[in-house]
């Protein structure tokens, strides 16, 4: 384990790095969520820290069924590994927020206690009345220093009142009390220095009676004191909570260990403007979802995983979406960008995400990938489509096409060939090949293949290419001729490769059906 600097307010100390990736369970994991947890443990393994996976789940309006279980599965196909957390244990489990409602409480009414919070009795639809009052005046209203003496809290109803209230069972929340007109200074390890006045913020909900659970704010602090959590990373969007998240630390008395924070930059659409969209991928044809989800009711949205994408070039791709290694280095295994990546690296602006780029990465994996691995990736493909062959064949027709493949999905139209006999003929190139010359060729290409023993790609060149010079033939006519026998088309490798893999005879009876063919 190791021991890293760290600042708290002027003072240092070494401390044990333990981040946290703390999702609300609201849906399928966005990659900008997964880059999110991707950061955090690529900082703790290169600190030899700890990663810990919390779920925040205690909003229920915006619960998801399913999500919880999308998001750990996503984890583990992106080979982000969890030390503690919902699904692992560990020694400040439960870490599922609705699980730990009890502790919550306790620590709201501590802010009541020491003057940092107060109770607020207001009904919803007092609220709503108060909102449109403010606007028909043109005002924004805001639940804070001006108005929380006027309104049905405890700052301006007597003690007796507010506990009769709450012993009535009426309903409600705890507020915390913002300071007025104090300058919050706080320090981000991706934007520096950045201080706010606390007038422009207002009373945030931190406990809420109506369901016993208490908000984001509240909890989210809690459990990082609670859980040792020594860096907070996470997306720019929580940013404008950061004041309120200072303060919180500072009415607990917890500055001391308060962690450091580290804001990441937006995913940005391919255009550039906003934030990357499930809307963007669908009209642009890309997933923004690691794998395929499937709503309660029925929504689906597609994934890497089942696009065919390998989760080692996903990673490789959205590393470097907001992240450089200050080098020219495009390819990381999971180890390199452990050993590379540091916070100082990580870009202010927002990253724009690439559809060719994560073409581009997936096809450089495709190219590294051995015959062993592409027999494993490419046998499901070839069971749907109803071949039976063996491994070591599926392995080398891949391995030989894998140059032209981008994603796992795409060997199966580069190389039915090698499975099917072509049943019909590619009518532009049967135009061009298929005449009386190139026939009387092919019947006597027919007779040199028959009369070779070793077909292996190396032996069948070394007899036909000689012959092919000894006829005078042009090469092409003779190749490609040969290719619309076997191949049916003007794709695929070099012939040799085709010969060798289909054997004389599969090679000998698809010359044979072609011959059958009358000529044009
Ligand atoms: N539950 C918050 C989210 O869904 C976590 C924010 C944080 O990391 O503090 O993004």
């Amino acid at each position: 384990m190791e021991f890293i600097l760290v600042h708290f307010g002027g003072n240092s100390m070494e401390r044990e790095v333990r981040v946290r990736f703390a999702p609300s369970p609201t849906g399928p994991l966005h990659i900008g969520g997964v880059r999110t947890a991707l950061y955090n443990y690529l900082f703790a393994r290169h600190h030899g820290g700890k990663m810990i996976l919390r779920i925040e789940d205690t909003d229920s309006q915006r619960f998801v069924p399913g999500a919880e279980k999308y998001i750990i599965d996503s984890l583990k196909w992106c080979g982000i590994e969890i030390d503690e957390g919902v699904g692992y244990g560990g020694p400040h489990a439960p870490y599922r927020q609705s699980e730990r409602r009890e502790i919550y409480l306790k620590y709201a009414l501590e802010l009541v206690q020491k003057g940092w919070a107060y109770y607020a009795f207001d009904t919803a639809e007092e609220l709503d009345a108060l909102r449109k009052e403010y606007e028909q005046r043109g005002e924004t209203f805001s639940y804070n220093f001006k108005v929380r003496t006027t309104l049905k809290t405890s700052l301006s109803l007597s003690k007796e009142d507010v506990q009769k209230r709450i012993d009535d069972g009426e309903k409600w929340v705890i507020r915390f009390k913002m300071p007025e007109n104090e300058t919050v200074q706080m320090h981000d390890l991706i934007r520096g220095d950045v201080e706010i006045n606390t007038s422009t913020l207002d009373d945030k909900v931190l406990y809420k009676s109506a369901d016993a659970l208490p908000t984001y704010h509240l909890a989210n602090i809690v459990d990082d004191h609670l859980m040792e959590i020594s860096h907070v990373i996470r997306g720019e969007e929580w940013l404008p909570s950061l004041p309120l998240h200072y303060l919180l630390y500072r009415a607990f008395g917890w500055e001391d260990t308060q962690p450091e924070f580290a804001h990441l930059p937006l995913l940005l659409k391919p255009t550039g403007g906003g934030k990357l969209s499930k809307r963007d991928g669908d009209k642009m044809g890309f997933p923004v979802f690691p794998l395929f989800w499937v709503s309660p009711t029925g929504e689906t949205a597609r994934g890497y995983r089942e696009d065919g994408y390998f989760a080692e070039a996903f990673i490789n791709m959205l590393a470097l979406l907001g992240w450089n290694p200050g080098t020219e280095q495009e390819i990381f295994s999971m180890q390199q960008l452990i050993d590379a990546f540091s916070l100082e690296r990580v870009s202010k602006a927002g990253a724009r995400f690439q559809p060719d780029k994560a073409h581009w990465f997936n096809a450089q994996y495709m190219h590294t990938k051995s015959e062993e691995e592409l027999a494993k990736l490419f046998m499901p493909q070839l069971k749907a489509h109803g071949i039976v062959t063996d491994m070591k064949t599926a392995g080398h027709v891949a391995y030989i096409m894998r140059e032209r493949a981008t994603l796992i999905g795409d060997l199966w139209d580069l190389t039915s060939y090698f499975f099917i006999a072509p049943e019909e003929y590619e009518p532009k190139q049967f135009r061009k090949y298929w005449n009386e010359q190139n026939r009387d060729i092919l019947i006597k290409l027919r007779d040199v293949l028959e009369g070779i023993s070793d077909f292996s790609a190396s032996a069948t060149e070394a007899i036909v290419h000689p012959w092919i010079e000894s006829q005078g033939y042009s090469m092409g006519q003779v190749m490609n001729t040969l290719r619309l026998a076997l191949v049916g088309a003007g794709k695929g490798p070099g012939m040799y490769d085709v010969t060798e893999q289909l054997g004389k005879e599969e090679t000998l009876r698809r010359i044979d059906n072609l011959l059958k063919q009358n000529v044009i």
